[in-house]
Formats: C-alpha cells, structure tokens, sequence
C-alpha cells in the first residue's frame, strides 16, 4: 500500500438523445450548414427543445441560405425521436424558427480594416467577438490526456447509442456518471480503480416483450428465461453492455447504479425541455481544470467562448505532451474588439518542470491567439463541429487542437 493520498472523483455525460444535447447538435448542424456555403459566416444561434416542438433563435451574417428546420428535422431523426405519443417524431415537430442579423455594434467593433488610421493586416482585423475567459486543461492520464472519469462516461453513452440501433426497447435519452479512485502521486493523478457508475437508459414500456433477447445477451440463451423482472433484467443487460466497454483492469469492487430512479419511460423532451449551452461540463473536462462559463455549440470562431477554449486545450495538451508538466492548467481572457487576449494564465499544479514565467514566454512565442490565426491554424472557419457537439470537444480523434506541438524548453 502507497502512502500517496486518494480520492474519489466523478464526470458525467449525456446521451445523443437528452434534450439540451440535442439542442447543442441543432445549433451545430445549422453552424455546419452555413460554414458549408459561405466560410465567412457569423453565426451565433441558440435552440430549445420541447414537446415535439423546437424553437431556433439568435444573430446570424451571411451569404448563404440555410434550411433551418431541415438541420433540425435531421438531429431529431438521427437521435430516434419518431414517436409523437413519446414527446418528440422528427415527422411532426414544430420548429419556430427566429434568426435576425448580427448587431451592428457587435460587428463593427470586432471586424476593423484600419487602427489610429493604420490599415491592418488580415489577422489583425478581427478582434475578440466578446469579453470573457476561456480554459483548457489537460492531464497525462489517459492517452488523450484527458481525465479518465469523462472519457469513460462519454464512452457508455455512446455504447448506449450504438445499442440503441439494434435494440428496439432502447430509447433516446440516457445519462452516464463514473466515479473514479486516484492517487494523488505529487499533484500527477493516478487511476487506480472505477469505484462506481451511475447510468440511467430510456426504455420502451413493455420491456417483457423483450425477455428472451436480453436473456440471450445476459445469459447466452433464450430458452430458459430468467426469473428476473423485466426491469432487473434490463439493468443486468445494460450492466453486461457497459462493462465491455469499459477497461477491465480498473473494474475492482466496482457499483453500478443502474436505473437507479426505478423506471424510465417518459424521456427526452417530453421529460424535460432542453437547452443549448447547458452540458459545458460534458463538453470539456468533466468537472477538472476550470471553466470559463462560455458555451460552444451554434457559435463560429470569431465568438472567443470557442475558439479561445479549443486553442487554450491545445496549448495545455502541448504543455503536457512536450513534458513541460504532467497537468496543465491554461486560462486565456479577451475584450470585445480587441485581437490578442488581454491575459494569460497558467497552473501546472506543481507538476511542472520550469517556472511558469517560462512557460507562458513559451506560450507566448509558440501559439498566436488572435482569434484569426487561432481560425487558420486549427481549421474553425469549416463545417466541423456537428461531430463535436456530443460525447465532448476535447480528446477527439481528427481536430488539430488535439495535435500537441512540440515545445522545445
Ligand atoms: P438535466 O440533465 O439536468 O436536464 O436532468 C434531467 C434529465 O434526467 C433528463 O433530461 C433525462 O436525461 C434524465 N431523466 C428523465 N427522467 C428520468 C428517469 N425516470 N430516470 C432517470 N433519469 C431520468
């Protein structure tokens, strides 16, 4: 036994089917659609989710024209929803649909051609699209350098999803919680088991019709049902499920709290209405690191709540992956109109091998952060962020904020 102190902590997720994940992916899908036709698009919309019905509304500038209830007709479908007497089929929903132009204060102040009667260069015409901080953090422990609590709970969503599309008496909307053991070895944080998990699955309500199938996954046979109720036998099934996805080393006296409401039938909208920008935890870290409160989904990159997020992970995943530190802590700070941030910040949280000071001179001579060339070198002005807008932004295979520079120090 290590004499290094322990602790439990705990991330959370939510399925493609919960309602403010839903509306996270709607304001995405129509983000995506403008990016598509006009790359220059300012976008900046919001959704609301409820009985089969979706309210679409915020600020948008652009050339292109985009079939607003087709993006939502799309996610609605995508995510199962095609059940009016459930809350919520893609073939009825009613979509309100309120987008107006960006305001002109907004717009002038951040898109400037010149300065004190200097004309400016293309990167130095965009300033900050509003105030505000932004975090990134990362950690050495997972392979994503991200903690290991939210990559699993993203991990059983996501296997609930792909359930979902092979059996019928899954439903949209599901949640995911693990809580992990650590070792708190010098600040450097050290899985040592999964202490528990906490998953809550929509279900269709005649789950006896589906005994001998969740017999078969359980048991291997449908021959001699079990004697289990239908609802214990759907937890034993989902516990079976998930445990395969999850990594079986660290599955010492693990609990699950499966369905730990007792039932779940009435989901998704019609259980309760949902709201974009409201999973930002999900989103990010998981409750590590900090937030800055900013939301991401339906915004573009000139909106630094995004951009600013994904270039501050970027430079902590660079941090940590040129063993500057085991865990880094990023905090950047922009001004309305204003191109480069007005502060930054960073917390290695005693893990790292130079002084900070050194550190953000490093940031600052590696990473240019005005919102423009944060644009250019991680590709945010194409339509990439629908994928992004479930199961987290971060630790994601294919996005260039999770391709670490090398930082010589
Ligand atoms: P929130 O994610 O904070 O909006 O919390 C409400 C969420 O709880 C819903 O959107 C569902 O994902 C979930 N939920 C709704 N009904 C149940 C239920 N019967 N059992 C467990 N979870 C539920």
């Amino acid at each position: 036994m290590s004499n290094y102190p322990k602790f439990l902590y705990t991330s959370e997720s939510v399925g493609k089917g919960h309602p403010d994940k839903l509306c996270d992916q709607i304001a995405d899908r129509i983000l995506d659609a403008y990016l598509s036709k006009d790359s220059l698009a300012k976008v900046a919309v919001e959704c609301i989710v409820t009985q089969n019905m979706a309210c679409v509304f915020g600020e948008v500038n652009s050339t292109a024209k985009v079939n607003t209830k087709a993006c939502v007709v799309d996610v609605i479908r995508e995510a199962g929803y095609d059940d009016a007497s459930t809350g919520m089929d893609y073939r009825s929903v009613l979509v309100i649909e309120n987008i107006s132009a960006q305001s002109d204060d907004i717009r002038s102040a951040v898109e400037k051609t010149e300065l004190n009667g200097k004309m400016l260069d293309s990167y130095d015409k965009i300033g900050a699209g509003d105030q505000g901080i932004m975090f990134g953090y990362a950690t050495n422990e997972t392979p994503e350098r991200m903690p290991l609590t939210l990559m699993l709970a993203n991990r059983i969503v996501e296997e609930i999803e792909n359930l979902r599309k092979t059996y019928e008496f899954i439903k949209s909307d599901c949640k995911s919680q693990v809580t992990v053991e650590y070792e708190n070895r010098d600040n450097e944080l050290v899985p040592l088991r999964i202490d528990n998990v906490v998953l809550s699955v929509q279900h269709a309500a005649d789950l006896e019709k589906w005994t001998n199938v969740m017999n078969e996954c359980v048991y291997g046979t449908s021959d001699q049902p079990s004697s289990l109720k239908p609802l214990e036998l759907f937890r034993a099934f989902l516990r079976k499920k998930i445990r395969e996805v999850l990594p079986e080393e660290l599955l010492k006296s693990t609990k699950y709290h499966i369905l730990p409401s007792g039932k779940f039938i009435i989901g998704g909208p019609k259980g309760d209405s949902g709201l974009t920008g409201r999973k930002t935890i999900v989103d990010t870290y998981g409750g590590f690191g900090l937030h800055g409160g900013g939301s991401f989904s339906g915004k573009d990159w000139t909106k630094v709540d995004r951009s600013g997020a994904y270039a501050a992970r970027w430079i902590a995943k660079s941090l940590v992956d040129s063993n500057i530190c085991k865990r880094a802590l990023v905090q950047i700070s922009y001004a309305i109109g204003i191109v480069s941030p007005v502060s930054c910040y960073v917390d290695t949280y005693g893990t790292g091998v130079i002084d900070n000071d050194k550190i953000i001179k490093i940031i600052n001579e590696n990473f240019d952060l005005r919102p423009k060339a944060i644009c250019a070198a991680l590709g945010l002005d194409k339509p990439v962020y629908g994928r992004l807008s479930v199961y987290g932004h971060f630790g994601r295979k294919g996005y260039k904020w999770e391709e670490s520079k090398n930082l010589k120090f």
